[in-house]
């Protein structure tokens, strides 16, 4: 969700979200996370940690896992009587640079916000919108000096956007 990757609807969700809501939320999931995390979608962490191998298999297996802040699920585990496993590698990340890591994702949000903006003003001002979807580009409205190219889908307006400059903007609603 940063400026500069590939953007969904749901980064446009949070961002209109009210301001201090949204920065609490967004404190609240990476405080306590450990920095090494990168999914439990994935085998292993950063730093090479085998998830299962810390949890082991089996029912409350999930519930074990270190690596998020340990509020997440702390009610349901208490519940259930389960404990976090113990992690040699782990390393939290404060509250101070979740505070950080949060400003800079709102002021790049808030920047993505406006140039989406801008593609959607100049589409419409094209006459481009649901209906009458297609392409068209303009000027990056982040004046990086590339060219946003652009479509919008008949059947629901939806815009997916690209931005010339290599690692500037880019997004699908
Ligand atoms: S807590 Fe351990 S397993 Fe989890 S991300 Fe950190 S180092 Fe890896
Ligand atoms: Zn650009």
């Amino acid at each position: 969700m940063q400026f500069g990757r590939s953007w969904d609807s749901s980064c446009v969700k949070m961002i209109t979200m009210d301001i201090t809501k949204r920065e609490q939320n967004l404190i609240r999931q990476i405080e306590g996370r450990c920095r090494h995390f990168n999914g439990a979608q994935n085998k292993c962490c950063k730093v090479g940690v085998v998830y299962l191998e810390l949890t082991g298999e089996g029912f409350g297996s999930g519930l074990k896992l270190p690596c998020t802040s340990p509020d997440t699920f702390a009610k349901r585990r208490e519940e259930l009587g389960i404990k976090l496993s113990e992690c040699s590698k782990i390393d939290r990340i404060t509250h101070e640079e979740a505070v950080q890591e949060v400003k800079e994702i709102i002021i790049s949000s808030d920047r993505m916000m406006k140039v989406c903006a801008a593609a959607h003003g100049d589409a419409i001002s094209k006459g481009l919108k649901e209906g009458n979807g297609g392409r068209s580009s303009m000027p990056c409205p982040t004046e990086c000096g590339g060219t946003l190219h652009y479509t919008v889908a008949s059947c629901n307006g939806h815009m997916h956007a690209q931005c010339s400059t290599q690692n500037c903007v880019s997004w699908m609603e």
